[in-house]
């Protein structure tokens, strides 16, 4: 049995740039507080305590002083760097530049939409860190949408500007735009209210889908690997199992199944932007460690 991992999974940079902070700090003072997770992915976050992280909530980040604490890759709403200002918290801010830009773009459109009495609605997950830090950038006015139920949360006589959660799905994004403009056309609005739709997908997320679609198509079975909580890494497992219905999602390698692989004679292993390509190999190594009939 033939096993491959692919070359196109693994960190994004800004994953990748957030870790290498985390460890230049760790290395210096071994001590370090992270707001949230450090990445999606509970083995990677495991690796990284082990070093001297320390994982907070921002219900603790009121009750530092003093210190030092890492802003992982979604970035935060502007109340945290007020809260760190005042509690004298130096931030390490490894927001990602992605989304940075799509903060700044976001606050402008809000700005520019008061004088408009427009709204700023995002395509995202509430309560995830990057839309609370993206609908932060709105005084927390922004309307998020996850699916076509929440478009009723929308005044179709008023302006809309829509925006997207940078890992969000290329095809679910489109589905939101057609929805809107069915919407207006609906309300009589389609040439008389401005809606501008901004594609603000991050592209190491949405251009992974063709070569997924590639891998999936050229292996017996997928062995996706992610976090439970990665949100790109439910999206891009989904493009696997559509292509591929002999794909499965593991976070690690306990989850593995014999029964996949009995009389398959390829594997592909392929992961999220927030799966680390040891963890890729760990698996790797035990489906070979596994009793396997194969044909
Ligand atoms: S997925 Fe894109 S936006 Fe998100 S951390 Fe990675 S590079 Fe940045």
């Amino acid at each position: 049995m033939k096993i491959t991992i692919d070359s196109n999974s693994g960190f994004c940079f800004g994953v990748v740039y957030a870790i290498q902070m985390a460890e230049d700090e760790l290395a210096e003072s071994g001590k370090l507080y992270c707001l949230g997770d450090i990445v999606h992915n509970n083995m990677e976050v495991e690796r990284l305590k082990k070093q001297g992280l320390e994982i907070i909530q921002h219900s603790d980040l009121e009750n530092l002083h003093n210190c030092k604490v890492l802003i992982r890759a979604h970035g935060e709403p502007p109340s945290t760097y007020e809260t760190a200002i005042k509690n004298n918290i130096h931030l390490i801010d490894a927001s990602c530049p992605v989304v940075l830009k799509l903060q700044h773009r976001i606050r402008e459109g809000y700005e520019n939409s008061m004088e408009e009495d427009g709204q700023i609605v995002i395509y995202g997950l509430e309560g995830h860190a990057e839309v609370n830090g993206l609908k932060g950038q709105t005084n927390n006015n922004a309307i998020i949408v996850m699916n076509v139920e929440d478009l009723n949360k929308i005044d179709y006589n008023k302006p809309i500007k829509l925006y997207s959660q940078t890992t969000k799905s290329t095809k679910g994004f489109l589905r939101i735009v057609k929805e809107i403009e069915a919407r207006l056309e609906l309300a009589g609005n389609k040439d008389k209210i401005k809606f501008e739709s901004n594609d603000t997908l991050c592209r190491q997320v949405s251009n992974r889908e063709p070569q997924l679609i590639k891998f999936s198509k050229e292996h017996d079975v997928i062995i996706f690997v992610g976090g439970k909580k990665s949100s790109n890494g439910k999206i891009l497992y989904e493009v696997c199992k559509s292509i591929n219905p002999n794909s499965y999602f593991v976070s690690d390698p306990t989850e593995l199944n014999s029964n996949w692989f009995v009389n398959v004679n390829t594997v592909g292993i392929c992961g999220a932007t927030s799966t680390p390509m040891w963890l890729m190999e760990v698996v790797e190594q035990e489906i070979g460690n596994l009793n396997l009939v194969t044909t």
